[in-house]
């Protein structure tokens, strides 16, 4: 039988965004509920490369976003404990790259304020044993690594702790509005009342928008990871070359996560895993350290990019994404976010967050609730970028809530649940 609840935000989804919106909420004062059909971290976040981006990456094509990332890699080492690991990272270019490219990333970083250091190639290859002769110029950045469902689990506890309910296993299914607003949601059978909802699920809020008869257009891509058995690879390893498949390599516990591809998909749920993206991966950072070519491999996994599609009527005031429209090609779209308020498509109270990356979340999370505590007549300012994540220090303890949210996932299996310290 149909029971009723409620809430003042329920927030739809619980990948790294939507615990965020949660998390922020909670800290002003919000009554808010997140509900999640799976585990936490069930979505892309838990299937995701796990670089803690420090926006050298981006720097010289998409100078915002990169902003974005330096910022909040720097207050994730802050607030997020053992969710991170700081290994520092690489660029480096081989023979066959592009001299000029290396130069344009290098200028463009330091611009936005990354702390990025042309170093020699002997340096480079102490700090990354196995790095190929091949390589012509490095690069040092502080690139980092994340563990999705470490973080996760701890955001989401520190956000029950300053009052958020954490459902999981229970999926919206229907959203309920009246009179042009939002006024609540179907959640596993039961009736949730609520003043505004966030829809945080990622590349699938298109589905979850079209519950309250609003269109967002996404537009997902696949993109392949492969663990691999590689003792010592020390930083984060990426080739430096307009970004390409196979060009990233995190360093693991006593592995190396390989990756990855970049194939639109139609559904986020149903899609091929293809072994020519594995061999293309393997292939292709092969060409930095030759011994991945040989080593075995441990693990493939596959996730799905929330690619918002821009479509000007639908950016509201205030969205923070980026300009640049969808070129056609999936790699152009812009990784920034976006923001909308769905009160122009008629259901005020109602608002999507989508795009951006899993390094971002926090401030993602901080726009979307300035905007509902704007609706709520809520005064309080943001602080989840001053107070550590509970437990942030305790890996056994983080380790613990991600059991108990059902939060373990591919992109961290090899490290959640291990020694404290290990693979931090
Ligand atoms: C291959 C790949 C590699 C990446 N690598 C990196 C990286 O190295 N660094 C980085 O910073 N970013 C990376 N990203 C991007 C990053 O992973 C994502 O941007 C981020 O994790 C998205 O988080 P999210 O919370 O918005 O979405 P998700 O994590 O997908 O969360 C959305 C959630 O909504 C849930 N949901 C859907 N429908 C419903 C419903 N009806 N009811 C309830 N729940 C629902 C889903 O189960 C899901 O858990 C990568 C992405 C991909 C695909």
């Amino acid at each position: 039988m149909e029971t009723s609840d409620d809430t003042e935000v329920l927030v739809v989804g619980g990948g790294a965004t939507g615990v965020g919106v949660a998390r922020d909420l909670a800290m002003r004062g919000v009554d808010v509920t997140l509900t999640e059909r799976g585990g936490l971290s069930a979505g892309t976040t838990g299937r995701s490369h796990g670089v803690l981006h420090s926006g050298a990456r981006y720097a010289e094509a998409d100078r915002a976003g990169a902003e974005e990332c330096i910022a909040e890699n720097e207050t994730l080492r802050e607030i997020a404990g053992v969710c991170v690991a700081d290994t520092g990272g690489y660029f480096v270019s081989l023979s066959d790259d592009d001299e000029a490219y290396f130069e344009r990333k290098l200028a463009a970083a330091r611009e936005v304020g990354i702390d990025a250091e042309e170093v020699s190639v002997e340096a480079a290859r102490e700090a990354v044993p196995g790095l190929t002769d091949d390589v012509t110029r490095a690069m040092r950045v502080p690139d980092g690594v994340v563990y999705p469902s470490r973080l996760v689990a701890a955001t989401a506890a520190d956000a029950r702790e300053h009052g958020a309910e954490i459902r999981t296993h229970a999926p919206v299914e229907e959203i309920h509005t009246a009179d042009g607003r939002v006024t609540g949601a179907t959640v596993d059978g039961d009736r949730v009342d609520a003043d505004a909802v966030v829809n945080a699920t990622g590349a699938w809020a298109g589905e979850c928008a079209a519950l309250a008869g609003v269109d967002v257009a996404m537009r997902p891509t696949k993109g392949a990871m492969v663990g691999v058995d590689y003792e010592g690879l020390g930083p984060v390893l990426n080739r430096c070359r307009d970004p390409a498949d196979g060009d990233i390599a995190v360093p693991h516990r006593g592995r190396a996560v390989l990756g990855t591809t970049s194939v639109v998909v139609d559904d986020p749920d149903e899609y091929d895993e293809e072994s020519w993206e594995v061999e293309r991966v393997v292939d292709e950072c092969a060409e930095m350290v030759p011994a991945f070519a040989d080593a075995e491999i441990r693990s493939t996994y596959w996730g799905v990019r929330p690619l918002y599609e821009p479509d000007e009527t639908h950016r509201g005031a205030g969205s923070r994404s980026a300009d640049d429209a969808a070129t056609g090609d999936e790699r152009g779209i812009s990784r920034e976010f976006a923001l909308l308020d769905h009160d122009p498509d008629g259901v005020a109270g109602f608002y999507s967050i989508v795009g951006g990356k899993l390094t971002t979340h926090r401030v993602m999370a901080e726009a979307t609730a300035d905007r509902v505590c704007e609706r709520l007549g809520v005064d309080a300012d943001c602080r989840t970028a001053d107070a550590p994540l509970v437990g942030a220090d305790d890996a056994e303890r983080v380790d613990g809530f991600v059991d108990e949210f059902d939060a373990r996932s591919p992109a961290d299996a090899d490290v959640v649940g291990g020694e404290p310290g290990d693979g931090e």
